[in-house]
């Protein structure tokens, strides 16, 4: 290109920058392909100045690829102007990483790459921070811990029972009817299964004060059923309704999980219904 194109570029590319007008896009983004580095440069300002007036995604999309421009004040303006755009430039975090963790790159390019990165990250929590978020399983507003759990887990967004609930059926857990269940035992504690009415009757008859929790936890990445803890003596007690491999496997390591813990379990399954008294006042005693 010779020298006086390149100047008359130069004093256009700064009318447009300058202009506040989201119409010189296109015209900016053909210039970001020139074959002079100074006008890539000066253009990839440019687009930066548009930012807020020009349609985010398309800004991107031009500026992106200009992080592996050879021109390293090419790649530098690129960065620079990513950061105007905020959550939108969130796509190109990981070029920024990458220029930003190169050793040959120049000092001045990582700068700006690393205020870039920075200035987009935050973009990026406020945004997903400030946008109210619901189950999309249930529909019901979900926290920002439940946004951030399920988000990890799934990709998807699910409220805390939602995501048990879908856990344990792409685990191929028949739950569905448990979940359901709300038997009431003789204190008036609703629980979800015969057996578990059983232990909450043996234990408010002995006078045993009980806690009984009612939603299903992950730990350490497998269900487990619902907890009855007995603040007196610091026991838990599990019943371990179901029957599927999965389940018992689940179990195994659940067990061992409360005994690396040091603490005090008592198992129950279906087979003690019939004589939950007798076990569980067994067991109990047991522990003394
Ligand atoms: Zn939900």
């Amino acid at each position: 290109m010779d020298r006086h194109t390149e100047l008359k570029l130069v004093a256009r590319i700064m009318e447009l920058g300058e202009g506040a007008d989201g119409a010189a896009l296109p015209e900016l983004a053909q210039l970001c392909g020139s074959s002079s580095a100074r006008l890539r440069r000066l253009a990839a300002a440019g687009i930066g100045k548009l930012a807020g007036l020009v349609p985010p995604d398309a800004a991107v999309a031009v500026l992106q690829p200009l992080l592996a421009d050879t021109h390293p004040q090419a790649r530098q303006y690129a960065a620079k102007a990513l950061g105007a755009f905020g959550a939108a430039a969130e796509k190109a975090l990981p070029d920024l990483r990458d220029l930003y963790r190169n050793p040959a790159e120049k000092d001045y390019v990582k700068r700006s790459v690393y205020t870039a990165g920075i200035t987009i990250k935050k973009a990026v929590e406020i945004a997903a921070a400030s946008r109210v978020q619901h189950c999309r399983r249930c529909g019901v507003k979900v926290s920002a811990d439940e946004f951030a759990r399920s988000q990890k887990a799934f990709q998807r967004v699910f409220c805390d029972r939602c995501f048990d609930e879908v856990y344990l059926e792409r685990r191929n857990f028949d739950t569905t009817v448990e979940l359901n269940k709300t038997i009431q035992a003789k204190d008036g504690t609703l629980v979800q299964s015969d057996g578990e009415r059983l232990i909450c009757d043996v234990l408010n008859a002995a006078g045993i004060v009980y806690r009984y929790d009612e939603r299903f936890r992950i730990i350490e990445g497998f269900a487990i059923r619902p907890d009855f803890y007995l603040p007196e003596l610091d026991v838990y007690i599990e019943y371990w309704g179901m029957d599927t491999t999965d389940y018992k496997i689940g179990m195994l390591k659940k067990q061992k999980l409360y005994q690396q813990e040091g603490k005090r379990l008592i198992s129950l399954y279906p087979k003690d219904r019939p004589r939950m008294r007798e076990v569980l006042m067994q067991k109990l005693g047991m522990l003394k």
